[in-house]
């Protein structure tokens, strides 16, 4: 593990989360399926580092109820109450600073709603590309390089980011994915809060 990942996990740590570091995405989902009990329901937010690891397959062959608006036949306000309501509810960061704080930026909401409230435990996996050296400013200047672009190609999203690779904010429409930006410190009251980090890449 390098020096900046083993910052973060103290820093983590430091902050209240409950921090697992491993070295590949393999383990990272060995240790995120030993941590959700027999039973519990699932919900999980548009996550490519979820849908990587394999994780709803296994948990729905398991038996458990998975709420996933990515693969779940109901409605979508349907799915998104029931994983807002869930025993365990899965995403990714879409950043980790240095002292130790995760960072979203949503264009619905509904992931990071329910990363803030209601899932009496939040299991996030977050590659270590994902760390950024700074704060809140650098977490952000990541996300829009590196996470944006690919995501709104992958959904077809008519921005501008999905059409050169680039944010520009000024000119960006309808489409726009970056509508709310939510910073966890700490986790919230009375909130189990999982961090697996992962030095191998994943995830965008
Ligand atoms: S503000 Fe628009 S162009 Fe910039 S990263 Fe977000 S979606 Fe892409």
């Amino acid at each position: 593990m390098n020096e900046l990942m083993q910052t973060v996990a103290e820093n983590l740590k430091r902050n209240g989360f409950e921090v697992y570091t491993v070295a590949t995405a393999d383990e990272a989902k060995a240790q995120a399926l030993s941590l959700i009990q027999p039973g519990w329901n699932v919900g999980v937010g548009g996550s490519m580092t979820i849908r990587q690891l394999g994780l709803v397959e296994e948990l729905e062959a398991a038996g458990h109820k998975v709420w996933w608006h990515w693969t779940s036949p109901e409605e979508k306000s349907i799915v998104w109450e029931n994983a807002r309501k869930a025993e365990v509810y899965l995403a990714s960061a879409n950043a980790v600073t240095r002292a130790g704080q995760l960072v979203n930026i949503d264009g619905t909401g509904n992931r990071v709603a329910s990363m803030i409230h209601g899932p009496a435990m939040v299991l996030t996996v977050v590659g270590s590309q994902k760390i950024v050296e700074g704060g809140l400013t650098a977490a952000i200047a990541r996300i829009k390089q590196a996470a944006c672009p690919p995501n709104a190609s992958r959904l077809g999203l008519d921005t501008p980011c999905a059409k050169t690779g680039k944010c520009n904010e000024a000119i960006c429409g309808d489409d726009c994915m970056c509508r709310a930006i939510s910073m966890t410190n700490r986790p919230l009251r009375g909130q189990r809060y999982v961090v697996i980090l992962v030095e191998e890449p994943i995830g965008y």
